[in-house]
């Protein structure tokens, strides 16, 4: 008998791509030729005294900014075919759910409590939505595997799994998602959703994708790298998948003042001085949770491997409206399934946790 031989022999993910996507004749933007002057865009010639640009607001932004690409492609270590850019995860999230799923026919599976975009994107699209719950706090929210198995019919195309985890802060290790990924490939394809990975100090499974043609990776630099106002994010995957979806975004996705400032924050200096914002976070996590543990108002703090702390209360209505009334907004996930007393709280400043700690101490009503 043969031993099982990997890599195994498996069909294109574009198999699972919707059929009017694969054969769609993308828009055809105008071309590229920087060493041309541009007579061929409709564009006026001249500049707005406004524009601080370096390549000038008049003209329509390269598509798919090549350096941009080849930046983001070095810092997350995989090659640029590999990786699309979009505005934020969210655009990512968006163009999968396009690209994958046909209304009223395929779904996507996600395990709640998780972020709300996979089932906002997957409803607007007109797919449906598998719900595979985390296991409980106790089992630390940890992914229901055979459960995600065995739930995984045939009409779901896409996996999410947000790792760490928003809200519950939690991290799925590699091993796993790299079984989950193996087990999945043929089926669906597994979306891994790092946003937060960086607040982890754990190795992001973006490189995987190169042996892993059903695995999705999704970074941003909207947390670690302090750029949420810019819109920046990038998809990591197979060629092919990121060829198929470059089709559908978009034309001129990106604006050339994110271009620039996101070349300029990818900078060696820019992203030391990124690092160390991210260690002075993490610093900061380990004493607010240490402080939060131990008010009487608090039941249970959870270990976190992101910028912020899911928070088990005994008054959570209370607590809310104290850290309010101190003037911080605290985010309220009393909605989500499992956590009927729970807060999620970002790290802040020392100030600002400083401030908060002391909100959530006061004795009495708010
Ligand atoms: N994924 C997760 C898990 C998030 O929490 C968020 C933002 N809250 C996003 C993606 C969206 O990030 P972006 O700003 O890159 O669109």
């Amino acid at each position: 008998m043969i031993a099982n031989v990997r890599p195994r022999e498996l069909p294109s993910p574009l198999t699972l791509a919707r059929p009017e996507i694969l054969e769609l004749e993308p828009y055809s933007h105008a071309s590229w030729e920087p060493q041309l002057e541009r007579l061929h865009a409709n564009e006026l010639p001249w500049r707005s005294a406004l524009d601080a640009t370096r390549a000038g607001l008049n003209r329509y932004p390269e598509p798919q900014p090549r350096a941009l690409v080849e930046a983001l492609a070095a810092l997350y270590g995989v090659a640029p075919a590999e990786l699309l850019v979009g505005r934020g995860s969210d655009e990512a999230i968006d163009l999968l759910t396009r690209a994958f799923c046909r209304a009223g026919e395929d779904s996507v599976l996600l395990s709640p409590p998780t972020f709300g975009m996979y089932a906002v994107a997957a409803r607007i699209q007109g797919a449906g939505v598998v719900r595979v719950p985390l296991l409980d706090a106790e089992r630390g929210f940890a992914l229901d595997m055979p459960q995600v198995l065995a739930r995984c019919s045939s009409d779901v195309k896409l996996v999410y799994v947000c790792s760490p985890n928003n809200p519950t802060g939690n991290r799925v290790d590699a091993h796993t998602l790299l079984a989950l990924t193996d087990a999945l490939a043929g089926r669906a394809l597994l979306i891994v959703d790092e946003a937060y990975i960086e607040f982890s100090g754990a190795p992001s499974l973006a490189g995987e994708v190169a042996r892993q043609p059903y695995l999705v990776v999704l970074r941003t630099l909207s947390k670690a790298h302090g750029l949420a106002g810019a819109r920046c994010g990038a998809l990591i995957a197979a060629p092919e998948i990121v060829s198929l979806l470059r089709k559908i975004i978009p034309p001129y996705a990106m604006t050339q003042p994110t271009i620039e400032c996101v070349l300029k924050a990818l900078e060696p200096g820019e992203l030391a001085a990124a690092a160390e914002r991210v260690g002075n976070i993490r610093a900061e996590r380990a004493r607010l949770a240490e402080r939060l543990a131990s008010l009487p108002s608090v039941a249970r703090v959870f270990p976190s491997d992101a910028n912020f702390l899911l928070v088990e209360l005994h008054d959570a209505s209370r607590a809310f409206a104290r850290a309010r009334a101190a003037g911080l907004l605290v985010r309220d996930v009393r909605a989500q399934p499992g956590l009927g007393r729970h807060l999620r709280i970002t790290v802040g400043t020392t100030e600002q946790n400083t401030r908060l700690i002391a909100a959530l101490a006061a004795e009495g009503p708010p």
